[in-house]
């Protein structure tokens, strides 16, 4: 098959939608990949790289979708890209379709066949290539949130790890899932006093088998949050209940209990955010301040270390393309129902429940 990796367009992506290691094993599966020129400098990748790992290299966008069968992305294709699409084009991208109505008719009108990231579904119901996101933003709101209680920075001027003869600050993570886990494993690491809160109980056991002597459990409710906000430094939003909007665990009002300076990383952002005063922030302008408190509310956190994002998602779409490309993408999704889950929009028919619902369209 005939691979096509575009360079992204979107506003600040650095991320790739294959690496060079990526390439080595598409190739070595017989196929061919076209590599747009510096699509992976941004995360670190050369066009050399990509040579030496038996790509071809194309100048420009036009020609890598002029001759593709696949194209693999990392984002949704933006305006700019729609007429570039071809009919029968597989795309194995992020797509997010049922929040975006236009992009949803464009692949319609174009008759491609997209395949999203976000849908793909293990039996377990788990989505394995929204994962590494999760992991990667786990990870980096520790980072961002100790950045963040410095005092030139606006926050409590508490550092998470304390010293000898200091306390260390007190993290509190809404939500035990990827991201709550990730973010408990670091901020354990560096020293933090750390209390994970979920409603499932089996997952709380789990947890607390799992992790360090300085990470606790607690059941997530209002009294029981309402308890720990007055004496936590940092907090950690990543509640999430899939296909709906994340429930709003810290109020307005809540606000007064936290001390001036407390830092609110609410990661979960992108379904709403589950601290009420939430509003989507950019990494050029990342924070905002209510009732001193610090709100960091970015809604694509792994974009900011695409290096790290990049690699973590082509682990996990790798195996997922290598199928497409061996099989193609009807003998791929009647073989996997894993793949065939992906599926959204095929030559000009939505064929994926959510998307059809989202905007009243035939399934
Ligand atoms: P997950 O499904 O792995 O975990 C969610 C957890 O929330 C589950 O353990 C669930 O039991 C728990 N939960 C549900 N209701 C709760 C409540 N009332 N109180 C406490 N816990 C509750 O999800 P995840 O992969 O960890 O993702 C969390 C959020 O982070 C999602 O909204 C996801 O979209 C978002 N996310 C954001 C970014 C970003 O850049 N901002 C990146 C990746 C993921």
């Amino acid at each position: 098959m005939i691979i096509g990796v575009p360079k992204e367009i979107k506003n600040n992506e650095n991320r790739v939608g294959l690496t060079p290691a990526g390439v080595i094993e598409l190739v070595r599966n017989g196929h061919k990949v076209y590599v747009q020129a510096t699509a992976g400098e941004g995360s670190g990748f050369m066009d050399e790289d990509y040579t030496t790992a038996g790509a071809s290299i194309l100048p420009s966008i036009e020609e890598v979708y002029g001759i593709a069968e696949m194209i693999i992305k990392v984002k949704e294709p933006i305006e700019s890209e729609y007429s570039l699409i071809k009919e029968d084009q597989l795309l194995f991208t992020y797509f997010h379709f049922a929040s975006y109505e236009p992009l949803t008719h464009a692949m319609i009108k174009q008759k491609a066949v997209c395949l999203a990231y976000e849908t793909v579904e293990r039996a377990d119901r788990s989505l394995p290539l929204l994962v590494p996101m999760s992991e990667v933003a786990g990870r980096m709101s520790i980072q961002e949130g100790a950045k963040y209680l410095e005092k030139p920075l606006k926050g409590r001027g508490i550092l998470l790890g304390g010293v000898p003869g200091v306390r260390p600050a007190k993290v509190m993570i809404l939500g035990g899932g990827v991201v709550g886990t990730n973010a408990a494993k670091m901020a354990a690491g560096m020293g933090a006093d750390v209390t994970i809160l979920d409603t499932n109980l089996a997952r709380l056991r789990y947890l607390d088998d799992i992790m360090p002597a300085n990470v606790n459990t607690f059941m997530s409710n209002e009294y029981n949050i309402r308890e720990l906000l007055p004496t936590h430094d940092l907090i950690i939003g990543a509640v999430l209940i899939p296909g709906a909007k994340a429930p709003h665990l810290i109020t307005r009002d809540m606000l007064k209990e936290m001390r001036p300076g407390t830092v609110v990383v609410d990661v979960a952002v992108d379904q709403g955010g589950c601290i009420e005063t939430c509003k989507p922030t950019t990494h050029e302008n990342p924070t905002y301040i209510i009732d001193d408190v610090v709100h960091y509310c970015v809604a694509n956190m792994p974009g900011a270390v695409p290096y790290t994002s990049t690699l973590a998602l082509n682990n996990a779409t790798l195996p997922y393309a290598i199928q497409l490309a061996n099989k193609g993408w009807k003998k791929a999704c009647a073989d996997s129902n894993e793949l065939k889950l992906g599926l959204n929009i095929v030559q000009g028919k939505v064929v994926y429940k959510g998307v059809a619902e989202a905007f009243n369209l035939d399934y």
